[in-house]
């Protein structure tokens, strides 16, 4: 995880550098520092904590270098502290580098160089970077030019195990930045005499739309008007750029309170961002991307795989309800950190599909290697043009849902479970297995939805009242059946992230095989009721838990009696495949009302970060 900048230009970078990390926090936050070449060699500065403390430190309004690096962290490999916090530094101060990822052989680097006479001063896996690259630096003392900095950190990154995304500066080389990445995020951002290096594009998207976006092992080799690429031997290549049309404002809170708060009110725009042109006023279907999948390969596809982590996979669980009864394949869903583990059977009678928002999730991308490896169709989902995933499958699929900057996920997973639902449709139409009056029901029903989730944002107040009487829970329920179920699950795990109250998400029907030893007088109970086949048995669900006494919230589009709940959310009605997308909407506001009344940072929860790169 961990959010890096870059600049280098004819600016003071340091205020650069401190407005990109501020923008990047949300993806980690335990310490933040910077590093910028000065008249009198590498400037460093950083401290424990967030970005903002960084403007206590002493001598950073001194700082007046053009070129720096900076970087805030989510901490891997030691505890959060000072010594550990990047940038890091060789031994000899010459170079400064921030590095995104684990190096998974540090340990044997590390008693390398220990032996070669290097120190070490933090336990950081980082730390072997900069005193590899001088150690490979020193060894070249022949060569004076510009190459010998970059044979240098190419060697070095090619001795390095795992994943990174790296920035060096050199007091050597007062005009200069490398950069490289592998398996890890970094752009490049590119004006006449400035470029922008980041993690991701929003935080540099005020400055430019013009980026260049990098394979991994791509060295680049930086000066102020000029970014020159090199291949993993250091063969010169030409490389384009690609314009963004995300525009800078959306990665602005606009008066919300938070980002997270914003993003669940964007949710109806994104939505109609993701149908976009693929479902016509006309109710015709159409994944201009994808069209090179024909009937005769559809129909050769005997299982269908998809992956995915945390709410991206709860979106891959609706995916599942909708591809099976659609386009009658059987579906798994499975945790991308498992998949690679537990040999699933995959061959090329398989397609598996990869959601990810950010396309840069380190377990999704490593399941998607596996299954290309083992002969795979592979289709990536993600929110983010030309990111990891993206470029490693084999078709990509945008939700085109604009930058989601909240941890916690809501307009992305909203985007997702519609766009996988199109994609259901598109192939059930070209397989030609489904009743087409049911195709043409979903799709109107999915162009129908973004006025659908403004209606359903209204019940805000209300969920924000009774947010008041429950903020103080230990533990709370989320129930529901079907297409239900998944959605349970998904207002469990944000209630989790942003309030840490303990939830456990579970099949209506299961529990009273176990859990419901857990109920007791005045737990809460929050089940989802939107399926009409399963109102009735699911009504009996929630009476056995109201019976031992549960406080119950409803959130349904029936017309049920809702004198035996405490509270009910009436939500509009829509068909069960894409009800989630207005049922998750009161979860999403129950999640973000509780943190709110507990105090807590809505954006920035402990111990997580929005984009999981490392594995
Ligand atoms: N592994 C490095 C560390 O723990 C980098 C972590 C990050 O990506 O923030 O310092």
């Amino acid at each position: 995880m961990c959010g890096i900048v870059g600049y280098i230009g004819t600016k003071k970078a340091c205020p650069i550098l401190i407005a990109g990390l501020t923008r990047l926090e949300y993806r980690g936050y335990d310490s933040a520092g910077i590093s910028t070449i000065e008249k009198n060699g590498l400037s460093l500065m950083k401290d424990k904590g967030r970005v903002k403390n960084l403007n206590n430190l002493e001598g950073i309004d001194n700082l007046e270098g053009t070129i720096g690096i900076a970087h805030t962290r989510w901490a891997t490999h030691g505890k959060p502290s000072k010594e550990n916090s990047h940038p890091h530094q060789d031994n000899s101060k010459t170079f400064s580098v921030v590095h995104n990822g684990i190096i998974e052989n540090y340990n044997e680097l590390r008693s390398f160089l220990e032996s070669n006479g290097y120190t070490f001063y933090s336990q950081t896996d980082t730390e072997v970077i900069p005193n590899l690259i001088h150690y490979y630096f020193e060894k070249d003392s022949q060569d004076k030019s510009i190459m010998r900095f970059l044979k240098a950190v190419q060697k070095a990154c090619l001795d390095l195990k795992g994943s990174f995304a790296i920035e060096v500066i050199s007091s050597l080389y007062p005009d200069n930045m490398i950069v490289v990445r592998k398996d890890s995020p970094l752009v490049i951002g590119t004006c006449e005499d400035e470029k922008y290096i980041s993690s991701d594009i929003p935080a540099i998207l005020s400055y430019t739309r013009d980026f260049y976006l990098l394979n991994d092992l791509e060295f680049v080799l930086l000066s102020r008007n000029e970014a020159r690429f090199f291949d993993s031997n250091l063969n010169e290549i030409k490389k384009e750029t690609t314009n963004i049309e995300w525009n800078a404002s959306s990665a602005e809170k606009e008066g919300f309170e938070d980002f997270m708060l914003k993003e669940i009110y964007e949710q109806p725009t994104a939505i109609r961002e993701t149908i976009g042109s693929r479902i016509s006023p006309d109710l015709k279907c159409e994944i201009e991307e994808l069209n090179v999948l024909d009937k005769a390969y559809l129909s050769s596809i005997n299982m269908i795989y998809i992956v995915a982590c945390g709410t991206a996979m709860h979106a891959g669980l609706v995916g599942k309800n909708s591809i099976e009864k659609l386009c009658k394949i059987p579906v798994e869903v499975d945790i991308a950190s498992e998949f690679r583990y537990r040999s699933p059977i995959i061959d090329e009678k398989t397609l598996c599909i990869f959601i990810s928002q950010s396309g840069e999730t380190a377990d999704t991308i490593a399941a998607l290697k596996l299954a290309k490896s083992q002969g795979a169709k592979t289709i990536a989902i993600s929110n983010v043009i030309g990111s990891s995933i993206t470029r490693e499958a084999d078709f990509s699929i945008y939700t085109h849902a604009g930058p989601e900057i909240a941890v916690a996920s809501t307009k992305a997973y909203t985007s997702q479970v519609i766009l996988i639902n199109i994609l259901a449709i598109y192939f059930a139409e070209i397989l030609g297995v489904c009743d087409s009056n049911l195709l043409k029901s979903l799709k109107q029903e999915i162009l129908d939805l973004p006025k659908k989730v403004e209606e359903t944002l209204k019940c805000d107040s209300q969920v924000k009242d009774f947010s008041k009487s429950i903020y103080q829970e230990k533990d709370i329920f989320f129930l529901g059946r079907g297409i239900d179920e998944t959605v349970a699950k998904e207002g469990s795990l944000k209630l989790k992230e942003i309030s840490y109250i303990h939830s456990e998400s579970y099949a209506s029907g299961e529990l009273k095989h176990g859990p419901i030893a857990l109920i007791e007088n005045g737990i809460t109970v929050i089940s989802i009721l939107t399926d009409p086949n399963l109102v009735e048995k699911s009504i009996s669900n929630i009476q056995e838990v109201i019976t031992r006494g549960a406080k119950t919230l409803v959130v349904t589009n029936q017309n049920l009696d809702y004198s035996m709940f405490d509270e009910v959310i009436k939500i509009p009605d829509t068909i069960p495949f894409v009800s989630p997308i207005l049922s998750i909407i009161p979860l999403q506001l129950l999640a973000y009302h509780i943190s709110k009344e507990k105090g807590l940072d809505v954006d920035k929860p402990r111990n997580l970060a929005k984009s999981v790169t490392v594995e």
